[in-house]
């Protein structure tokens, strides 16, 4: 395996471009919030996550920029028609988010791990795909498969939700 490392320099500077294009995501979005239509529209961009931690789902490389933002698009066509419906996410707030080099991703198909805050893939897009996490049914959370090891103790038991306490996930994010 090979480490890659970066100096002291390198990552405040990775740092700081980061915090900016996020400034600048949220900029956008407060603005687009204010001049919603109608509260639909405006609940709507509030309802839009900023993620900045990348993925942990197999296969799934991270953003150049480092953010992601999940949310429901629906509103807005990729063709480019806005639909009359709600009056929040439109074409034009797409494409400022998309010209930061954010990536746009379904809330409804992807989440943060309780643990790391890195995505993952909850619905399948794919006929051979595979969840990669844990649902603990208690607390309707998600553990990626990379964090669940690390609270686990002795031998895995057949069945997490016995032995498992997220709290301790909690605590260690
Ligand atoms: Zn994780």
């Amino acid at each position: 395996m090979t480490l890659i490392t970066i100096d002291a320099a390198t990552h405040a500077r990775q740092v700081s471009q980061l915090t900016s294009i996020k400034n600048a995501v949220i900029g956008i979005l407060s603005a687009a919030a204010d001049n919603a239509k109608n509260a639909a529209g405006e609940r709507h961009i509030n309802d839009i996550e900023i993620h900045t931690r990348g993925y942990v789902e197999p296969g799934c490389e991270n953003p150049g920029n480092g953010i992601v933002l999940t949310g429901d698009w629906d509103e807005c066509s990729w063709e480019g028609r806005v639909t009359e419906s709600y009056g929040g996410i439109t074409d034009e707030l797409i494409c400022q988010l998309l010209a930061l080099g954010v990536e746009l991703r379904w809330k409804q198909q992807w989440i943060a791990c309780t643990a790391c805050k890195r995505l993952l893939r909850i619905n399948p897009h794919t006929q051979g795909w595979k969840p990669h996490y844990w649902y603990d049914k208690r607390s309707c959370k998600y553990v990626c498969h990379e964090c669940l090891p690390h609270y686990m103790s002795g031998n895995c038991p057949s069945h997490y939700d016995d032995v498992f306490d997220l709290g301790d996930v909690v605590d260690a994010a």
